[in-house]
């Protein structure tokens, strides 16, 4: 596996050996120890750093292929969602990077989190992952990290792999004060984050005293099914009570259907807002669930086994075969996207699981000559008779 990931192109040889990578858990356990200590052994002591430069030639060739023009919005921007998630967790199995913290009964509770920066778009199904970013504890360091510090490392990573792309950053409510604010800035991005009341009560005075003066925006929409869509925002507000704060621009918004209201969500941006582009701004913000659904949702119960243990290691085994699971993620999102023969054969299965399922039992009683073979022939399976 080393030498395949070292190795990467865009090749069918390269698809098939990554696209095997989720269907792993059942081999991985199988195999008699003896058969599966060496590729463990490597992946403890590659560093997770020699994985991640996948993520970002991953994008340069979308880019290259134009399959990333669908992805911009915003004036051309791409928005990148960011959120942390738990892979691991346990109070027994533990390595030196995972995080600690006292459990029930008092007992030490190991984990290991990420912080995950996803390309998304309000319309588009597919996501595509940048590279992980581990929340994890360091040689000699006293102190646990935290979710904040791993968003700052990631924004310098994403920017020094692609210093020219247009990027917009979107998280919630955790993400939009001004430390991070600023961080977003000196990366030369913009950000669209979830504001709630109960943490920027100053900004919501300033927003409600603007609204009085009659100084904010207003809009209301209908949409064929009868729902209200409503509207409101303000630019240059501070963003919170501190004598330098940041200005930053404010909008708001209700789903109403009927009487009710169905969602509401409140968000700050450096993006100037005005009738042209808060309907779009509200997408933006709203898109971000799409991190949590399409992404962690879909890595922990869609037969990618994100949270099982394949292996833990000492140093880096447990973190590479996260690393591992996102890349098959990924590159399934890039079929998805660009290959008519795996779209047709996934296109005969509702259910992503099911899918997969297919796809190990025909590899489990059958030898294909390459991966297209495969993908046709449980596409339209030719009529057999068992022996
Ligand atoms: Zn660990």
């Amino acid at each position: 596996m080393y030498s395949i990931i070292l190795n990467i192109s865009f090749d069918s040889r390269f698809f098939t050996q990554i696209v095997l990578v989720p269907l792993q858990q059942f081999s991985l356990n199988k195999l008699q120890r003896s058969k599966d200590t060496p590729l463990r052994e490597t992946l403890d002591a590659l560093s997770s750093d020699q994985l991640s430069p996948a993520f970002g030639l991953f994008v340069k060739q979308l880019q290259r292929g134009k399959q990333l023009e669908p992805y911009r919005f915003l004036d051309n921007q791409y928005l990148i969602g960011i959120d942390g998630s738990q892979y691991f967790s346990s109070e027994k199995i533990h390595c030196p990077s995972c995080l600690t913290r006292k459990g029930t009964r008092s007992k030490m509770r190991y984990s290991h989190q990420i912080l995950q920066a996803v390309m998304l778009h309000p319309h588009m199904r597919q996501v595509l992952p940048l590279a992980p970013e581990p929340v994890a504890n360091t040689d000699g360091s006293s102190k646990q990290d935290c979710e904040i510090n791993a968003a700052k490392r990631i924004l310098a990573n994403i920017r020094s792999t692609h210093p020219k792309l247009p990027i917009i950053i979107t998280a919630d409510g955790l993400y939009s004060k001004q430390p991070f604010i600023d961080t977003v800035k000196a990366a030369r991005m913009s950000f669209i984050l979830v504001a709630k009341t109960t943490d920027h009560k100053i900004l919501f005075q300033w927003v409600d005293e603007f609204d009085g003066l009659g100084q904010t925006g207003h809009m209301q929409l209908t949409d064929d099914k009868g729902r209200q869509h409503l509207y409101r925002w303000v630019n240059q507000v501070p963003l919170n009570g501190s004598a330098d704060a940041d200005q930053a621009n404010f909008f708001e918004y209700w789903l109403q259907v009927g009487p009710k209201v169905t969602y509401h969500n409140s968000w700050v941006t450096d993006i100037t807002i005005g009738k042209h582009n808060v309907v779009e701004l509200v997408q933006a913000g709203r898109a971000r669930w799409k991190i949590e659904n399409e992404t962690f949702n879909t890595l922990k119960n869609q037969g990618y086994h994100i949270e099982h243990n394949f292996g833990h290691g000492q140093r880096n085994l447990s973190m590479n075969f996260f690393t591992l699971n996102l890349l098959a993620f990924y590159i399934h999102q890039i079929l998805e996207l660009c290959d008519p023969g795996y779209q047709y054969c996934r296109s005969k299965f509702s259910a992503r699981k099911e899918y997969w399922n297919n796809l190990r039992a025909a590899i489990h009683i059958m030898l294909f000559r390459n991966f297209e073979h495969l993908l046709r022939n449980l596409a339209d399976p030719p009529e057999i008779r068992a022996p």
